[in-house]
């Protein structure tokens, strides 16, 4: 099973997929490809941050499962080991999340909502990014929404993390079944 996870930027996407990949052994989490920076409040881990030269060989040899360009930057999903028999979880942005909808109509489709927009604008000011950038992100995030909201299988709200979570995993352990 595809389970992509997908939001606007400052919905808390990246502590949700780390939470459900620890609570159920039978989720891994794809791990992507960016040209973007390294930003300094993050891990080496997460992204393979790639040149662009590395990203567009990996596009010509055929080797993203989807790629898309977002605010400036190149991201993509490598294509899935298809020995690994666990559930694989994307955190992908809407574009992306389309490319997989329509290459795998069974993928499901979990579109995060946040609270508010002042909660979302505080989230994305959280991570340090300069002002121009939120406010680009702020913008995305506004264009993403629609779209994501009609492409869902289903939508969650994020207000709180740990419930958040809990009907995520409900909602992944429904659909196994
Ligand atoms: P950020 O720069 O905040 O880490 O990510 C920007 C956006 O790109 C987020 O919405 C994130 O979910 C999305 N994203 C991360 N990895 C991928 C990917 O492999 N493919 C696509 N399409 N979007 C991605």
């Amino acid at each position: 099973m595809i389970i992509v996870v997908s939001g606007p930027g400052g919905v808390g996407k990246g502590t949700i997929v780390d939470a459900l990949v620890k609570r159920d052994p039978q989720l891994w989490l794809s791990r992507s490809w960016t040209t973007r920076e390294q930003r300094p409040s993050e891990s080496a881990e997460a992204y393979v941050f790639a040149t662009l030269e590395d990203f567009e060989r990996r596009i010509s040899d055929g080797g993203f499962l989807e790629w898309t360009e977002f605010l400036g930057n190149y991201y993509g999903t490598p294509t899935p080991d298809a020995s690994d028999h666990r559930d694989v979880v994307l955190e992908i942005e809407v574009d992306g999340a389309q490319q997989v909808k329509r290459m795998t109509p069974d993928a499901m489709l979990i579109f995060v909502l946040p609270p508010s927009r002042e909660e979302q604008e505080r989230r994305l000011r959280g991570r340090g990014d300069l002002d121009h950038k939120v406010l680009a992100r702020l913008k995305k995030a506004e264009e993403e929404e629609p779209i994501g909201r009609e492409l869902a299988d289903h939508l969650v709200v994020n207000d709180d993390l740990d419930e958040t979570i809990d009907e995520m995993l409900a909602i992944i352990h429904a659909a196994r079944r």
